[in-house]
């Protein structure tokens, strides 16, 4: 049976819908935002919500207050961590497309957590690289990777220097509709990211779980 990514609509498969109905609680302004998205061409990009509140949720157990997310779309997942994040917490939004980001401003502006969202329109590396240089390394709890999948080993070797001990990477997509079983010569985004689960599964610098929820999420635990 078919229980993989959800975006709570009719389209679910009905042990989803069970998932859903038991557990989702989401807040009315991101369900707006999450039907809004879902009109989008993009709309492929859309994290699952039920991953979104785990993700919040595993943010909240180890009291976060500073988030990156390498991978915006129109931030249903950014309006979510800034709602559960204290006043003082900030979420850094690396993306590269103002169109899809701009969709979710007005939504986010609405649940009066914008101050707690910064918006950096830039290559995520770039990004990355000036917060390490501006001596943030070590400083933030909770990083996201949802991007090209190509920058991904860049993307977790950065955020690595970048989250504190005991901080958490999550990283999207890890499982890429099972493609990973089988990387196709010449398809570089399967290819990087069976590299990195490679890497990850003997990396001495973090413990990890790779769950098959959604499209296969790994979560790195930094010692
Ligand atoms: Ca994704």
């Amino acid at each position: 049976m078919n229980i993989s990514k959800s975006h709570c609509g009719p389209e679910d498969s009905p042990l989803m819908q069970y998932v859903i109905k038991h557990s989702l609680r989401e807040h009315p302004i991101l369900a707006r935002l999450r039907l809004t998205s879902l009109q989008e061409i993009g709309n492929f990009m859309m994290i699952s919500c039920e991953q979104s509140q785990f993700m919040v949720n595993l943010a909240k157990l180890i009291n976060a207050k500073k988030a990156i997310e390498i991978g915006v779309y129109t931030g249903y997942n950014t309006l979510n961590m800034a709602l559960n994040m204290p006043e003082d917490g900030v979420v850094i939004g690396c993306d590269i497309c103002e169109e899809y980001t701009s969709i979710g401003k007005p939504f986010w502006k609405e649940a009066g957590v914008e101050h707690k969202i910064d918006i950096r329109l830039k290559s995520a590396v770039e990004t990355l690289d000036e917060l390490l240089a501006a001596g943030e390394a070590g400083t933030f709890d909770f990083v996201f990777i949802d991007a090209d999948k190509e920058n991904y080993d860049n993307y977790y070797e950065k955020s690595l220097q970048l989250v504190r001990k005991g901080g958490i990477i999550v990283i999207d997509n890890v499982l890429w509709s099972g493609r990973v079983l089988k990387p196709a010569a010449g398809d570089v985004s399967t290819q990087a990211i069976d590299k990195l689960n490679k890497k990850l599964a003997k990396d001495p610098r973090i413990d990890l779980s790779m769950l098959p929820i959604a499209d296969g999420v790994t979560l790195a635990f930094k010692l």
